[in-house]
């Protein structure tokens, strides 16, 4: 059994998408093992997101992820971080099919309703970085 960490984002919380994300999850077969709504702070956004500190796109990331309540959720199922990264699809919205997440509610590259941890190393920080 593997664990992974996805997160709604901003956009997904104002939309009203909560529940059918989580719905979508659940569906599929995973367990929910923790889940809680937090206004993640400057910090842990950065921390969060220290890979793409320099990238043109930073600012307005930062603002983005810190701009409302997210949900945090840890998903638990059998190869649960390559299948929960299916399901959310690409981060780019030509790349993310419909049938996926971002697929079905998202047309920006920013501004794109969820986040999911893209390997079991990442899985394993992000979990203790938002349920320590
Ligand atoms: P993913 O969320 O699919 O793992 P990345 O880790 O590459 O994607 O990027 C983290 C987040 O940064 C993305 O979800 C998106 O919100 C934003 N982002 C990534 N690449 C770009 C880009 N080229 N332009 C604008 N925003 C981006
Ligand atoms: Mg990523």
């Amino acid at each position: 059994m593997e664990r992974t960490l996805v997160l709604v984002k901003p956009d997904g919380v104002k939309r009203g998408l909560i529940g059918e994300i989580i719905s979508r999850f659940e569906r599929k077969g995973f367990n929910i093992v923790d889940m809680k709504m937090l206004r993640m702070t400057k910090e842990l956004a950065a921390d969060h997101y220290a890979e793409h500190k320099g990238m043109p796109y930073y600012d307005r990331l930062i603002e983005y992820i810190t701009s409302g309540p997210v949900v945090a959720m840890i998903l638990e199922g059998e190869d649960a971080v390559n299948i929960v990264r299916m399901m959310i699809g690409k981060t780019s919205p030509s790349e993310s099919f419909p049938g996926t997440i971002r697929g079905d509610f998202s047309l920006n590259i920013t501004v794109n309703i969820v986040h999911a941890s893209d390997s079991l190393e990442n899985a394993k920080k992000e979990m203790k970085r938002f349920f320590s």
